[in-house]
């Protein structure tokens, strides 16, 4: 229906926060605690389509307390990252991506979508005016796109009002301790999707439903979840914000297929691509924790890695579930798993070639 491109009315923060406020916030910086002096935001209604798209001062939105959101969790997201590149370009890695993936989940969840081009106009509109707030070196701008229903309304059916809104966070490593192995927890008493539910959409209602488990991994001394399938608590599927990989000592790879519950990762699938540049054999198939546990015992295993745009790529050293725990390898970040991050990150700060065209550089910045 909107043809018309959308164009943005830019509001500057009259306040924004003082230059050595930030670089001082800069010098210490977590994931997901600073936020940047603007926000991007695009409402949708039943009767106007996509409208009112501006670019303001970071703020509260006001909702009514019946907003469907609060009741019915109508809600998705994505995760992408601006980067400071040598040259001082900004750029953003494969965007479109998260633009289709997120009108993947707005279908799921029962929301209109928003067209591409205003999707990438939004961040790219945030970026410009936030530029200064992309951390040299190693950080990055974390950019958190999102859609909530607005709709005051009690009744059960999909909202005929919807927020759309871009902030963005300045962010240092996801795992503290930086490169070093994580400690994972299977979850045998929780699952995170079934077949037919919302395990493929970005959507904060199977966040929700993960953060016990994650709360379990937490007491057990664990940095993350690992959630096996829902119908026979046997097929490891991801973690609960990351993709995993397998590396054998064959040199090939494993990753579970995508096949409805699980989310399909940016990073996953361009991991794959190298991978396969690199000349490795990946397959695509499902691997059960019994084989899992097996194969690291054997030996036939030697590395296994989460992925995903915050933490990028994080080794895997040691498993623990009800009833034991096992390392891998020797408990650090192999060395495919470290080749495969650097081809990877090389990519995105511009320092190897990009030759599959997943770069793009922010105009004006
Ligand atoms: C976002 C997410 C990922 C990683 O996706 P990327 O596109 O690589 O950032 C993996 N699993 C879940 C559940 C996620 O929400």
């Amino acid at each position: 229906m909107q043809a018309e491109r959308l164009t943005f009315d830019i509001k500057p923060n009259a306040n924004p926060m003082p230059e050595a406020d930030r670089l001082k916030a800069f010098e210490n910086l977590g994931f997901g605690t600073l936020f940047s002096d603007h926000m991007a935001v695009i409402r949708w209604s039943a009767d106007k389509g996509w409208h009112s798209p501006e670019v303001l001062a970071r703020g509260p939105f006001a909702i009514d307390p019946a907003s469907s959101v609060l009741h019915y969790a109508q809600e998705i997201f994505e995760g992408m990252k601006a980067y400071r590149r040598a040259d001082g370009r900004a750029v953003l890695f494969r965007p479109e991506e998260n633009a289709r993936r997120f009108n993947e989940s707005a279908r799921r969840m029962a929301m209109p979508e928003l067209p591409e081009a205003d999707f990438l106009d939004a961040v790219e509109q945030l970026v410009r005016i936030d530029a200064k707030w992309i951390p040299q070196g190693e950080g990055s701008l974390y950019l958190r796109p999102f859609m909530f229903a607005s709709e005051t309304f009690l009744g059960v059916r999909p909202s005929k009002e919807y927020i759309f809104c871009v902030i963005a966070s300045p962010v240092g490593p996801y795992f503290k301790g930086g490169a070093k192995a994580v400690k994972i927890w299977v979850s045998e008493n929780y699952t995170r999707a079934a077949a037919g539910g919302t395990g493929a959409a970005k959507c904060g209602g199977n966040y929700a439903a993960s953060l016990i488990a994650q709360a379990e991994a937490s007491a057990q001394g664990c940095d993350q979840v690992v959630f096996l399938d829902a119908a026979e608590h046997r097929w490891v599927e991801e973690l609960g914000g990351m993709n995993v990989f397998f590396v054998m000592n064959d040199g090939s790879i494993t990753t579970p297929p995508l096949g409805g519950t699980i989310l399909p990762g940016i990073t996953r699938n361009s991991l794959i691509a190298l991978a396969r540049e690199e000349g490795l054999t990946v397959n695509e198939q499902p691997y059960s924790f019994e084989q899992w546990k097996a194969d690291a015992t054997s030996g036939k295993l030697v590395e296994a890695f989460a992925c995903g745009t915050a933490a990028v790529v994080a080794g895997i050293g040691t498993v623990k579930f009800n009833g034991g725990e096992f390392k891998i390898g020797n408990g650090e970040t192999g060395a495919a798993t470290s080749k495969l991050r650097e081809a990877l990150v090389g990519i995105q700060r511009g320092v190897s070639n990009d030759r599959h065209g997943w770069v793009r550089v922010i105009d004006g910045v």
